[in-house]
Formats: C-alpha cells, structure tokens, sequence
C-alpha cells in the first residue's frame, strides 16, 4: 500500500477532538431621543438608527492558543459599516463544531446572524451551541451568572473594568476607545474559556467532544482520554452502571477529566427479553 494511502487511513481511524470556537462580542448602542428618564416603551422612530452594529469581536479555537480579534476602524464607527468584521468573524463561524459563548443562544449568535442577513453575507449554515450560561443555569447555582462574576469565585480571572463611555467613544470613532474596546473583548474571550473548561467536567450536559465513531468507544467522549493505560494515561476506573429502561450499560471516570461517561455496549446485549413500559 502506497504511504500516501497509509497516512489517510491513519487519519481516518485517530479521534479527532471537535473543534471549539469561543467567541463574544461588542455591540455598538441604539441612540435615542428622549423627554423623560421614565420611559417603558420607545418606539422605533424615536431611535436614530434601529440596528446594533458590531464594534468587535474576538474568538479564539480550542486547539489554538492565539486569540483573534477584530474592531472596526474610526471611520468605519462614524459611518456604522461593520460589514468588514462581520465577514471576519462569519468565516470562522461557518467552520466551527460548536460555537461557545456566554448567552450564545440568546445573544451572540443572533446578534452575528442579525449582521451577516443585514450586511448580505453568505448565511451562516446550521451553527451547534455550547451556552456557558445555561450549563451556569442548569448545573449550579451561583449567586449571579454572569461571566465576570463566575469567573472571579473559581478563581480563573478577572474582566478589565470599564464603563458606558467606553461605547460611548467608540460610537463617537476614537481610535484610542475602539483600541481599548477590542482589549476588553479579549479579555472576556478568555474568561469565557477558562469558565467552560472549569465547569465542563461538573456540568449535567455537555455535548461529545471528541468526534464520534464505533471503535473510538474505548475513549472519555468528553476529552479523548483512552479508556486502556498507555505510557502516559492511567486505567479509567469502572464506576458503576448507567440504566436506561432498555439496557444497562458500563460506566467509567475519566483518570484525565474526571467526569464520568458509559461503555458503547450495553453487559449482556444481544441476550432475548421484554422491554417495560
Ligand atoms: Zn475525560
């Protein structure tokens, strides 16, 4: 067999990890005209442009240490044209196993979407989510969810301090403030994967991570981690039994993550029986 043949059945059989793409970004206020401070509903022609541009982004991959980033120049600021940035952060979007973000579902990845069918880019294509906010929500129960906030209890970092002048600024195109703003966007991509990678392994649910195939069972589908010791990986301990109503399957922890997960093959499968209903 030709080596070029070898090498891409190699490929074909070594577990891939899914690829992550962390990302978050910063939207540039509405500009209202306002008579009174007590104000409940505005309608939409007391705004001066009804949209939410882009200021920034950045993202970062999982199997990369570099973060990207992008922020608009002044002019683009002035004249509200985020089309640049959209594009930027749209490629990486469209090539991603899962997009992660804090309130990506509600927030991030509509507001991108809202940008890419405005600014008349190619669609994005079906996006898979990971919501640090909702593994927030529904594993724990911090006293806030927010990402600074959760960041700061486990200890993994803080977010740069800033204020509403800062959008300010930058709405205005102060080079100095559009500079600062894409720092504080950075800064904000990192917690944010400091804060998944802590709670990942405590989490009720996360996706598989590591891409999946029937022989590639024999590994923790949440890190990759081989089930058998080899040279640098301990023995993952057996850890009781996962029951469904149908079978009763093996489960393991992970030496490496530490968070459990079951065998591909349920004990005692393939014997005849009833299923309860
Ligand atoms: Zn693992």
């Amino acid at each position: 067999m030709p080596s070029a043949d070898i090498d891409q059945l190699v490929a074909q059989v070594t577990p891939k990890p899914v690829r992550l793409l962390f990302f978050d970004v910063e939207v540039a206020p509405m500009l209202a005209f306002l008579w009174q401070l007590d104000v409940g509903y505005m309608n939409p022609d007391m705004v001066e442009q009804p949209e939410k541009f882009l200021l920034s982004w950045s993202a970062k991959w999982s199997d990369e240490t570099k973060v990207r980033s992008q922020v608009l120049a002044p002019g683009e600021a002035r004249a509200e044209d985020d089309g640049r940035i959209v594009e930027g952060l749209a490629k990486l979007v469209r090539k991603a196993d899962y997009v992660v973000g804090h309130n990506v579902n509600k927030f991030d990845l509509k507001r991108l979407n809202t940008r890419v069918l405005l600014n008349g880019s190619q669609p994005l294509g079906s996006v898979q989510t990971i919501d640090t906010l909702l593994i927030a929500r529904q594993s724990f129960d911090f006293a806030s969810n927010r990402l600074g906030f959760i960041a700061n209890l486990l200890g993994v970092g803080e977010k740069d301090s800033t204020n509403l002048d800062l959008w300010r600024r930058c709405v205005r195109g102060e080079a100095k403030a559009l500079k600062e703003m894409r720092a504080y966007n950075i800064t904000d991509t990192i917690l944010l994967e400091s804060v998944f990678r802590a709670m990942a392994p405590y989490a009720k649910k996360i996706p598989r991570l590591v891409d999946a195939a029937e022989w590639r069972q024999e590994l923790c589908p949440h890190c990759g981690d081989p089930r058998e010791k080899t040279a640098t990986t301990k023995r993952h301990k057996r850890d009781g039994e996962h029951r469904t109503n149908v079978n009763t399957f093996p489960k393991y922890r992970c030496s490496n993550c530490g968070r459990n997960y079951r065998g591909w093959q349920a004990i005692g499968s393939m014997k005849a029986g009833s299923v309860g209903l």
